[in-house]
């Protein structure tokens, strides 16, 4: 779970469809079309997932800026494990979007002003 959000982080494409349940998983992702900046993922819950289980659930929210808004995603994602591997399979997630002042402090926590830090970063274009 927690390598996935590495792997968004890093644009680690091959990780993260390896780690994808062949039943839900995408034939590629758009990584090009979406500039996001990652701040943050915290963890709320976890259930099963242990050595003994085959299915597991884990609710988390990752923070990121994305077209200079703000945005917290909440969700719920279920994962299998076939063959001693853990596999995402799906998730239900909710997204809310805060706009951000330009002149504000970058929630990013750099220091600098949003307009000079991640509202450029993440501006397509
Ligand atoms: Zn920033």
């Amino acid at each position: 779970m927690r390598s996935r959000y590495t792997a968004f982080v890093l644009r680690d494409e091959k990780h993260i469809l390896a780690s994808w349940h062949p039943k839900s998983r995408p034939k590629n992702l758009n990584f090009d079309d979406f500039p996001v900046t990652w701040l943050g993922l915290a963890i709320h819950r976890v259930e099963q997932g242990g050595p003994g289980d085959v299915l597991g659930t884990v609710e988390f929210t990752s923070t990121y800026v994305e077209n200079g808004v703000l945005c917290a995603l909440r969700e719920v994602s279920s994962f299998v494990r076939e063959d001693g591997l853990w596999f995402y399979l799906r998730g239900d997630c909710q997204v809310d979007r805060r706009k951000v002042e330009r002149n504000a402090h970058c929630p990013c926590g750099s220091g600098k002003k949003f307009k000079r830090c991640c509202l450029l970063t993440t501006r397509p274009g």
